[in-house]
């Protein structure tokens, strides 16, 4: 695969994907609407050697749904959410894809938190969904 590029909106922040990404999804959590200040987040979960970041972050701690924590990771100049660590997924970051230069490369193979998803996104797409986080 070839790297993907992406970064922030000011564009203080830059990260480089080098390996194939573990699974691509929409997450549609009420954490997620309201980070995002949107209807849902688009993730890649990336092997952590995979990912490369260049430029600070800023952390807010968040809850998951299962009780473990979310480090959510954004720039601390233009606040665009970048990645998040989530305790739940040791070794695996989550790459938000909304920044990348070539958003065409995120393909959602799956939609998570199906059950607070707004319904003017519901699609006909072959795509699997959960009504929360998959065991
Ligand atoms: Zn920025
Ligand atoms: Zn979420």
């Amino acid at each position: 695969m070839a790297n993907m590029t992406g970064g922030c909106l000011c564009g203080q922040v830059r990260y480089t994907i080098s390996v194939d990404p573990v699974f691509a999804g929409v997450c549609h959590c009420r954490n997620c609407q309201r980070y995002t200040g949107s209807a849902f987040e688009t993730v890649f979960g990336v092997p952590e050697a995979g990912l490369k970041i260049e430029g600070e972050l800023k952390t807010y701690d968040d809850k998951g749904d299962s009780g473990g924590t979310v480090h959510r990771r954004f720039c601390p100049n233009c606040g665009s959410g970048i990645v998040a660590d989530a305790s739940i997924m040791p070794g695996i970051r989550i790459v938000l894809t909304g920044g990348l230069d070539d958003p065409s490369q995120f393909k959602p193979a799956m939609e998570i938190f199906c059950d607070s998803a707004q319904a003017w996104t519901q699609s006909t797409d072959a795509r699997q969904r959960f009504p929360r986080m998959p065991g």
